[in-house]
Order: C-alpha cells, then sequence, then structure tokens
C-alpha cells in the first residue's frame, strides 16, 4: 500500500512505475498519457489497481498533470460562510443539519454575514463560497437579498454561493422558471455556483443517501442553465460511503460529457466521506468513510479521466487532512481549495480540520513536496506566484511537518496513524 508519508512512491519516476504495470493498466495508461479519451472499461480497470498498478496509475496522473498545469499548486484565499445549519432535507451522511428547535441551530443575520465579508476581505480573500441549509420557512428571495446586501458593501469580493440543491430550493419556493432565477441571482452579484449536492450521479446511490434530495437530471438542468446564463460552477463527487468504483468512473464521465457541451466547470474536487457523526454510518449503511488507498486512485482517476477537459483537480484539506492532501497533490491534482477561516460542514461531521489555514501556511505545506505555490483567482486566473519562501511561511502549529522538506531524504515520523 502506498503510504502518504513515504519518500518511495514519490521518488520512483512514472516512465518505471508504468513497465511495471500489468498491461491492461498499462495499455489505458499509454492512451491517456497519449490524450486520448479513456472509456468505461479502461476507467473500470483503473480505478480497481492496486499494488504496482496504484502505483502506476498515480505516478502517470502525476505526470499528466505536470504537463497540463506544470508545477504549481494553487490556493484561493477565502471564506466559507454557512449561513444556518437549520435543514428540512434530512441527508443521511449530513452532520451538518439541525431542526429548528436544536439547541445547537442557529441563523447568522444578514448584517453578520456582510460583516463576516468585510472582515475576510480585510485579512486577503478574494472570495466568501456560501451555503447553507434549507429551513422550511425560508423565503425564495433570501438568496437573491443577501448576494444584494454583500455586493453593495464588497464591489470587488467574488460571491461564489448556492449549491444545486439551494438554487433548486429558490426555484420551488419563488415559482420563476429556472433560467430567470439564476439570472436574477447572477444581476445580484452571484459569480459562480458550487457543484455540490452531487453525492453521486447516481439516483439508485442518491436514494439510500438522501431520498428528498434533488435527482441527478435536476442536478444536470442546474448546473447547464447556470453555464448556459454565464454562471460557472466546480464539480465535486462525494466518496467513501456505499458507492463502488463504477460509480466513481460512471460520475466522471458525465462530468466530462457535461463538459464537452459547456465548458462551465472550473473545477473537479473529491469530497471524501466524514462519517463518525452521520446517521448512514452510525445506522451500518455505509462504509467508515474513504481509505487511503480511496483517497489515491480517486484523484488520479479524475486527473486521467476529465484530462482535456477539466483542467484543476482540488484536494480538500478539510475533509483529507493535510498529509494526504499532499499525497493527492502527488497523484494528479493541482489545487489546494481554500483557506476557508471557518469551515462547519465538514466539523460538524467529525472532521478533524476546518478552521483556517493562513495563505503561508498553504505556502509552507505546498514546499514540503517541492512544488511552487501560486495565490489565485476563483477563476484560477494567477495573482501572485511565491518562486521563494517568505517570512510568513510556516508549517500550521501543532502539525507534524508532512513529508521531508524538498531535497532532504530524512526518515518521516512513524506514528501517523497509518
Ligand atoms: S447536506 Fe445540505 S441539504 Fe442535506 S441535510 Fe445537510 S445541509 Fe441539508
Amino acid at each position: 500500500m502506498l503510504k502518504p508519508a513515504s519518500l518511495e512512491w514519490r521518488e520512483t519516476p512514472w516512465e518505471s512505475a508504468l513497465s511495471a504495470a500489468s498491461p491492461s493498466v498499462a495499455d489505458a495508461l499509454e492512451k491517456a498519457l497519449a490524450g486520448t479519451d479513456l472509456g468505461l472499461e479502461e476507467g473500470l480497470t483503473l480505478a480497481n489497481v492496486e499494488g504496482d498498478d496504484l502505483l502506476a496509475l498515480v505516478k502517470v496522473a502525476g505526470e499528466i498533470r505536470r504537463r497540463v498545469v506544470g508545477d504549481r499548486i494553487t490556493y484561493v484565499v477565502n471564506r466559507n460562510l454557512n449561513f444556518t445549519n437549520v435543514c428540512i432535507v434530512g441527508c443521511a451522511f449530513c452532520g451538518f443539519s439541525r431542526g429548528p428547535d436544536s439547541p445547537d441551530a442557529y441563523f447568522h443575520s444578514t448584517d453578520t454575514l456582510v460583516a463576516k465579508s468585510e472582515e475576510a476581505v480585510k485579512l486577503g480573500a478574494t472570495e466568501v463560497c456560501i451555503q447553507g441549509g434549507l429551513p422550511k420557512d425560508l423565503d425564495g428571495y433570501y438568496y437573491v437579498q443577501l448576494l444584494r446586501a454583500i455586493r453593495a458593501r464588497l464591489p470587488e469580493l467574488h460571491l461564489h454561493a448556492y449549491s444545486p440543491m439551494e438554487i433548486t430550493y429558490g426555484v420551488e419556493k419563488t415559482r420563476l422558471p429556472l433560467r430567470e432565477y439564476l439570472l436574477m441571482l447572477k444581476e445580484a452579484g452571484l459569480n459562480s455556483i458550487p457543484g455540490t449536492a452531487a453525492e453521486i450521479l447516481d439516483d439508485q446511490v442518491r436514494r439510500s443517501l438522501s431520498p428528498n434530495k434533488l435527482k441527478v437530471r435536476q442536478w444536470i438542468e442546474v448546473v447547464k442553465t447556470a453555464h448556459s446564463v454565464g454562471i460557472p460552477s466546480t464539480s465535486t463527487m462525494m466518496y467513501g460511503h456505499t458507492e463502488a468504483p463504477e460509480h466513481w468512473v460512471k460520475h466522471l464521465l458525465l462530468l466530462r460529457e457535461i463538459q464537452k457541451e459547456t465548458r462551465g466547470f472550473t473545477e473537479f474536487v473529491p469530497l471524501g466521506f466524514i462519517h463518525s457523526q452521520t446517521k448512514l454510518f452510525q445506522s451500518g449503511a455505509a462504509r467508515a468513510g474513504r481509505s487511503v488507498h480511496e483517497d489515491l486512485i480517486v484523484h488520479a482517476l479524475s486527473r486521467i479521466l476529465l484530462n482535456g477537459y477539466i483542467p484543476n483537480i482540488q484536494v480538500s484539506w478539510v475533509k483529507l487532512g493535510f498529509e494526504e492532501s499532499l499525497a493527492c497533490l502527488e497523484a494528479g491534482a493541482n489545487d489546494f481549495g481554500g483557506t476557508l477561516m471557518e469551515e462547519s460542514i465538514s466539523k460538524a461531521a467529525g472532521a478533524n480540520f476546518g478552521e483556517y489555514v493562513s495563505p503561508g501556511e498553504f505556502r509552507a505545506l505546498i514546499r514540503t513536496i517541492g512544488r511552487i505555490p501560486a495565490e489565485r483567482a476563483t477563476s484560477y486566473a494567477i495573482r501572485k506566484v511565491f518562486e521563494h519562501p517568505d517570512a510568513e511561511e510556516r508549517l500550521p502549529p501543532g502539525r507534524i511537518p508532512i513529508f521531508a522538506p524538498a531535497g532532504s531524504h530524512e526518515p518521516m515520523p512513524a506514528s501517523l496513524g497509518y
């Protein structure tokens, strides 16, 4: 098994890893290196690799990443605004939502959210990411009004807001046509939407996770309509729960088809399931979250199946933690996501990460694997490349340095939990 902290697999050249792979895996990877779109069968072959084949997959994904986007690892300085945790949807995988009478239910006021946005900008943020639960009595125009309030005070801030589930809820509440509703959000200041609520784009799996959630057809309709009116989105997939590798492959191929048509996805973000505080896990219906093995396969497979269509593969450090995030950045990913400043959703589901990592800490983490940090905008336009370390760079307090610093071969601490 490949361990994140092991230097051995990181230093293996991709060519020698490929030459040790089994014929079917080597064949698929050679096609991928040649820029050929891989199909379902090849995707399934790669999704089920082990041992030398896993090493070949990871190394070739890293090589394709290098050819497509180079050695920079980007990040965005942003803040998450989870405006309420009150929600009626009842997703079994969610540890975040609360009933309206729960003692820890909250609904931040618009003034508070504007103040948090202003504070974020003062700390260097270029984006706020706004998502929340779906309270029963929410006004369908709330989403519009919140955007307007923030936009009035912060004309330059990128507003990345509302999942396809929230947009569907707003449409239901207002009874406006989807396109009109999206145009109203855009006019109010919306710049892009998170492609969350995708989970696994398979209605059977979705029924087991959340029967009340929007269907695959609805998710696709929201995303395609958003793209068609000039609102780009991210794309995501939640893995490590009840799904099988074939669902990853089908999900990625579906995203690839949408992207061929719209070109509206800015990135793909695999989201490992955080299990401990969820009904899904506690009822015995799901496995105990993703494994390191799955993390590496999913990130590498994403790079390979989406190659030529979605150039940016983002790690979710709040789900993976730093060590595994860095391992996945060695396995095809190229983006560290956002500094977040606060992140309630993963934390509520039992994640150990999800508060605030400063930009300097991000850069120090990135340098541990010998790559070059760069701050980006939400659009992936580069704001600043940090070719050399600066005084603000230090590893996050209390964390074990992940990999030995670039160029060093010091042994790594053994007690990392693997
Ligand atoms: S995942 Fe979102 S929609 Fe589902 S219960 Fe949690 S907050 Fe509600």
